[in-house]
């Protein structure tokens, strides 16, 4: 397919989410978890899948005859090295679908350079958010509207299946984990599901409260992929390596235990100022390595069991 839409790439994009980073725990997730390069490492994930890691989001790159599916395409400042990559699977001209997972810059950013070279399929919800400015206040994080060519020109509600490369990818959107346009993208016949940002595998999660994130219900939906899913699974995070079921069992147990501990301490009437100063049990402590600090987690998980 070289359906190419028309349109306008943006003049005015703003972002700030490498300040982001100054805010956590060092060393920073881009530091310990990505490449400061400007370059992608590649996986080979099975016979027609690869896993790009870029410096933001991970990425999944199925590649056949019928052209190129990409789930996520991380910030604007790779798009150059990104578009290069692409290079040895046909060029950027093979581009056909490109999926957000949900509307985070580190995702989505890349839109802007290879939006009019794709159809963008992502929730209904990424389109809205991308069609105004949006702030993360945690990360002083603001970005612009983006133009028409980067917005998701398909979109869906539930469900919904591609066709390509004799691979069935099917696109399911789990509500209000990550945030409130989530989707999870299996690869059926390859058995590897991409996650989006429903895991960080060995770290603490961001989740994005403000715009319809929830701990419990992202540990919620996690319990749902693990039904789904094999010992087989490949399975691609948001962030981090590339890992197995067992990887994303580990995120669940951690997701259920971090909450009953802050939940225990609410109880029992502690403040989050008190709870963050008592910490959680050091069971979790190799969790704060990569990204999130202990204190900052307890504040994302009080504020999801305030606001369930
Ligand atoms: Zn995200």
């Amino acid at each position: 397919m070289t359906f190419k839409k028309s349109g306008l790439l943006a003049t005015l994009y703003l972002t700030c989410l490498l300040l982001a980073l100054a805010l956590t725990s060092s060393p920073s997730m881009a530091e310990k978890h990505h490449s400061d390069s400007p370059d992608f490492k590649t996986i080979k994930v099975s016979d027609k899948i690869w896993m790009l890691q870029g410096k933001g989001g991970n990425i999944a790159l199925l590649a056949g005859q019928q052209g190129l599916l990409m789930v996520d395409d991380d910030y604007k400042v790779m798009s150059k090295a990104l578009i290069k990559e692409l290079q040895q699977f046909g060029g950027l001209n093979k581009l056909t679908y490109i999926i957000n997972t949900h509307w985070h810059g580190d995702h989505t950013e890349g839109n802007l350079a290879l939006g009019t070279e794709a159809h963008i399929v992502a929730h209904n919800n990424v389109r809205t958010r991308l069609l105004t400015a949006q702030e993360i206040k945690l990360f002083k994080m603001k970005s612009a509207p983006y133009p028409e060519s980067a917005l998701p020109d398909v979109t869906y509600t539930s469900a919904m299946t591609l066709h390509i490369n004799k691979e069935v990818v099917n696109i399911v959107h789990y509500a209000n984990g990550h945030t409130d346009g989530d989707s999870i993208v299996f690869f059926k016949k390859a058995n590897v599901v991409h996650m989006g940002d429903h895991h960080f595998s060995g770290f603490f999660p961001f989740v994005d409260i403000d715009h319809g994130g929830n701990v419990l219900h992202m540990a919620e939906n996690v319990k749902q992929v693990l039904t789904l899913i094999d010992d087989k699974t490949q399975v691609i995070p948001g962030h981090g390596p590339l890992s197995k079921k067992t990887d994303l069992q580990d995120f669940y147990e951690m997701l259920i235990g971090t909450s009953a501990e802050v939940k225990a301490m609410m109880d029992s009437g502690l403040s989050l100022t008190q709870i963050q100063e008592k910490g959680l049990s050091s069971q979790w402590q190799a969790w704060t390595d990569g990204f999130l600090s202990t204190e900052v987690w307890i504040s994302i998980v009080y504020n999801s069991l305030l606001t369930s």
